[in-house]
């Protein structure tokens, strides 16, 4: 079965708010085994909604329509689908009264706009809606169908679970689409792809690489008559990226890198310490935004200033004159300084330049000096970011996590 949804108003065009209707309605449909081919958004305007409706109804066996059925002169779904599906409306006795005794409840009276919630398609039928006053609406063509939800979550949401969800489900059966998300560190998209390649032409399951800063996602999707078949159509592909990925697959799907990392330590009964300059406390933030790393988490020190370097974490101020502190050496210091003082079994040292200003030509903006403590040695690397003050901090701390992961799999 083929979806096509239509996201209307003119506020998500101009950005003013998020369709967020329609990334739960993708979710849901997948869940349900409808795959979903067109997304569109359209402005509150009946000549290219009716346009937009057509289009979908011509490409797909069912058209979701999000939003625009209330009671204002911009709420034009109602009429646009009746126009593109050519069926009428009529007034539904049973809605006018419930509309009419909710309104006077509250002391108003039924004003003629009001009344427009009360039509609804001759062919097909309307879907409560508990939490408002317009109801859903389903037109019913021979071998489709065109449902139209409100647009405010609070009612978009229970009206797809409990009324339009179960009327596809009854025709997919136990049909579904699963996704597992593999995600990768320390590799770039394209070498992440080029060991796939091959496996990306399969239509069923699917596989396609998304890049995220500072790591890769592979999603794996597969269609089956119902979850274990698609899992078995899954699985087999899954096994072989983990094989050609190997370590560098780090997690699946909701699993972040910092959890990964917290779940190696505490598997080892081991504990790491953080020295943070350019990141002003971003790695000690998503370490402990993991569930149980106080296990693993002892904590850390935000040391922004050259004074707070020598006073907290050791760091000589010799170091700092001769090598500047962004350096190596002052990064590798962070580290055997936090490591010793915090009593941990690693440290880490992060110095850097994340702008947008304070770059020189030999300490451009993006340079991170990373160091990692253990009680034998000192590693440090040296990054050079793109991108954005945000991005360069970000992609620090996820080169951190990434040495701190290597590293424990060494020891492993
Ligand atoms: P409407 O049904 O078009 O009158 O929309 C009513 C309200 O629902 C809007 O002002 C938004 O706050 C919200 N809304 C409409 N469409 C969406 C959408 N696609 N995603 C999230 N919220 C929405
Ligand atoms: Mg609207």
């Amino acid at each position: 079965m083929r979806a096509e949804v239509v996201s209307v108003g003119t506020e998500l065009l101009l950005g003013q708010i998020v369709d967020t209707n329609a990334a739960y309605l993708g979710r849901a449909l997948s869940e349900v085994g409808v795959a979903v081919y067109h997304r569109t958004t359209v402005g509150d305007n009946r000549a290219r909604l009716v346009a937009a409706l057509r289009e979908a109804l011509d490409a797909a066996d069912v058209v979701f329509t999000i939003g625009g059925l209330g009671p204002t002169q911009d709420d034009i779904t109602r009429d646009a689908l009746s126009e593109a599906t050519g069926i009428p409306l009529a007034l539904n006795e049973g809605i006018a009264r419930e509309l009419q005794e909710f309104l006077r409840a509250r002391g108003a009276e039924i004003l003629n706009s009001q009344l427009r919630q009360a039509y609804v398609p001759v062919r097909g039928w309307h879907l409560p809606n508990p939490n408002g006053t317009a109801p859903g609406l389903v037109f019913e063509l021979p071998s489709k169908l065109a449902i139209a939800l409100p647009g405010p979550p609070g009612e978009f949401i229970p009206m797809l679970e409990h009324a339009a969800l179960p009327i596809l489900r009854q025709r997919t059966g136990t049909a579904t689409i699963r996704s597992r998300v593999l995600r990768v560190c320390g590799m770039g998209e394209a070498a992440v792809e080029d060991r796939v390649l091959d496996l990306m032409a399969s239509d069923n399951p699917t596989v396609a690489p998304y890049a995220k800063t500072g790591e890769v996602h592979l999603r794996v999707t597969a269609r089956g008559d119902n979850g274990e078949e698609a899992d078995a159509l899954a699985a087999p592909i899954i096994a072989e990226i983990q094989r050609r990925l190997g370590d560098h697959l780090y997690a699946y799907d909701d699993e972040p890198l910092e959890a990964a990392v917290v779940r190696a330590l505490i598997e080892r009964r081991q504990t790491v310490a953080t020295a943070e300059s350019c990141t002003g406390g971003m790695l000690a933030g998503r370490i402990t935004d993991v569930p149980g790393s106080s296990a693993a988490f002892p904590g850390g020190v935000v040391a922004y200033s050259n004074g707070l370097k020598v006073a907290m974490l050791g760091v000589r101020d010799e170091t700092l004159r001769s090598h500047g502190a962004v350096s190596r050496e002052v990064a590798m210091a962070m580290a055997s300084g936090v490591r010793e003082r915090v009593g941990a079994d690693y440290g880490i040292g992060i110095t850097g330049v994340a702008g947008p200003d304070g770059g020189s030509e030999d300490k451009p903006v993006g340079l991170v000096y990373i160091a990692l403590a253990d009680p034998d040695a000192v590693d440090v690397t040296e990054n050079r970011y793109r991108g954005i003050r945000s991005d360069v901090r970000l992609r620090a701390t996820q080169t951190a996590l990434t040495m701190l992961r290597d590293r424990l799999l060494l020891s492993a």
